[in-house]
């Protein structure tokens, strides 16, 4: 496993020591010993790199580059991330315990977001608009400026790739500060970028703790934007901050509650339990999009049950750097306690519970639960409306459309909903009947559009559209330019 990398700040093209005393110690979760000690950061250190970004944006040794030039060197980047793919996978596998198996969201995937932003990034257009004979009115889409990036442990990666390749791609410089328990892979990206010819001051990371290095990025006067994944709560701070300081433009993608809605139409019950697990399995689903509520219809309940528990007893349990597992721990014993507690919630709540409910392989160290699913839970309990961010399933059951789409739609959130229907009036109403972004499975989801796809998300998710063309967008302004020769 390679240790080697220095965590410390990524600034003006090399590491430097961080003008923090305090260090933070990050805990290997699938042994519960010290892995490493990152620095703590502070507002210094956010100083330094958001100086370099703003003189890296300013003289446009990026943004005033051949657009040929870095669509050249974004793909070069994506080829250094594809040949150190596992290395990246390793380093987040062991921080934050996510199997090195699991293909979704992992380095080599990651590396495709790049390409398709290096060939989206001359793809967009800005107007010229109808106007009067003398004058001549267009609207250019320009870089925002300075970007501050800040992203979660759960897909160190691809999290940070999501945000690094529609940044570079639309002109801006970067600051980005992943989360303090999986830093390692966030600063190997910036020397990989640097060494695909990104220039020195485009791309900076800070790591560090949330407060104060995340707060002190969301704060600055001279960052243009903030782009923040993560928790609703630190989401609403984040918003806070941009309107506290210099309105800086502000995108959050935050926490969901999302359901899967299973019809007794003739859905293949063994199709869905497939997809029902595997959010629920792939990284112990801690993933935003996991559908954690399952509402099903009570005719088929039992016979879904009875196969989500036989994907869930397929698990392969144990430590995420073996490549024969495929559910590793849960991030951190703050994070294991907070799920266990969500169970004993639970039974509390009266809901019974069908299968694991228990932590395990205690003689590892780490912070290993079981899948756990719930039946008989009640709309409004806390286990059906609030994130738990764990392996925990809570079944409710439902008798029409219109009562699916109430209980679907009480959450909070909105982040994305799966419909497991073969009935395409079914499937339409439930698609436009839905808050949330909704996929309408009568099979086996396929990859869709990819990349192209965007998305936006709603309610407590946040906002801010990523993906897709649309994704550079949002990191652009429109300018207007008025001329007038008459
Ligand atoms: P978190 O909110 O605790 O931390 C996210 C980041 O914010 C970290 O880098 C952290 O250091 C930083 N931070 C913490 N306090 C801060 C502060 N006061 N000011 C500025 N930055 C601060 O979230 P997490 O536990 O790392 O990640 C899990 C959450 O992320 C879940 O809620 C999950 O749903 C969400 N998530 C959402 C998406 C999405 O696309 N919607 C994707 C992945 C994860």
């Amino acid at each position: 496993m390679n240790k080697t990398i220095a965590v410390m700040p990524f600034i003006e093209g090399q590491l430097t020591d961080s003008l923090s005393d305090d260090t933070v110690d990050v805990i290997n979760p699938a042994n519960g010993k010290w892995l490493l000690a990152i620095p703590a950061g502070n507002n210094a250190d956010v100083d330094r790199a958001v100086a370099s970004a703003r003189v890296a944006f300013d003289d446009g040794r990026w943004c005033h580059s051949a657009p040929s030039l870095r669509k050249k060197i974004l793909h070069r980047f994506a080829d250094l991330v594809e040949q150190e793919a596992s290395t990246l996978d390793a380093l987040d596998a062991e921080e934050m315990g996510k199997p090195i198996s699991i293909g979704f969201s992992n380095a080599a995937a990651s590396a495709g977001t790049v390409r398709f932003y290096a060939e989206a990034l001359d793809k967009f257009s800005g107007d010229v608009f109808n106007s009067d004979h003398n004058s001549f009115v267009t609207q250019k889409r320009v870089p925002v400026g300075v970007v501050a990036a800040i992203t979660p442990w759960n897909f160190p990666t691809a999290c940070a790739i999501g945000k690094i390749a529609p940044v570079l791609a639309a002109g801006n410089t970067l600051v980005l500060k992943p989360s303090e328990l999986s830093s390692r892979s966030a600063i190997r990206l910036a020397q990989l970028a640097l060494e695909a010819g990104i220039p020195p001051g485009v791309f900076n990371v800070v790591p560090g703790m949330g407060d104060p290095v995340g707060k002190a990025l969301a704060l600055h006067q001279q960052v243009n934007l903030i782009t923040f994944t993560g928790s609703t709560a630190v989401g609403q701070s984040i918003m806070q901050y941009a309107a506290q300081s210099n309105l800086k433009r502000v995108m959050v993608e935050c926490g969901g509650k999302s359901p899967h809605i299973v019809f007794d139409d003739g859905v293949d019950l063994d199709t869905a339990a497939d997809g029902i697990a595997h959010f629920l399995l792939t990284n112990q689903g801690q993933i935003c999009i996991a559908g954690t509520r399952l509402l099903v219809q009570a005719s088929v309940e039992e016979a879904l049950l009875d196969k989500v528990v036989s994907r869930f007893n397929q698990a392969v349990i144990g430590d995420p750097l073996n490549p024969n597992t495929t559910f590793g721990p849960i991030v951190t014993q703050r994070q294991c306690d907070k799920v266990m507690n969500y169970i004993e919630i639970g039974h509390e709540s009266g809901a019974e519970l069908v299968t694991g409910g228990n932590r395990i392989l205690s003689e590892s160290g780490g912070y290993f639960i079981e899948p756990t699913l719930f039946k008989g839970v009640h709309a409004d309990a806390p286990i059906a409306q609030e994130e738990i961010f764990g392996p925990v399933l809570s079944t409710i059951t439902f008798t029409d459309e219109a009562e699916a789409i109430r209980i679907a739609n009480s959450s909070a959130y909105a982040l994305s909903a799966y419909v497991w229907t073969t009935n395409l009036t079914t499937g339409m109403r439930m698609a436009e009947g839905l808050h949330s972004n909704a996929a309408i499975l009568s099979g086996k989801p396929t990859e869709g559009a990819g990349h192209a796809a965007s998305s936006e998300p709603a309610g407590l998710s946040g906002f801010g559209t990523e993906g897709g063309v649309d994704g550079i967008k949002s990191y652009l302004r429109r300018k207007t330019n008025y001329f007038f020769y008459g």
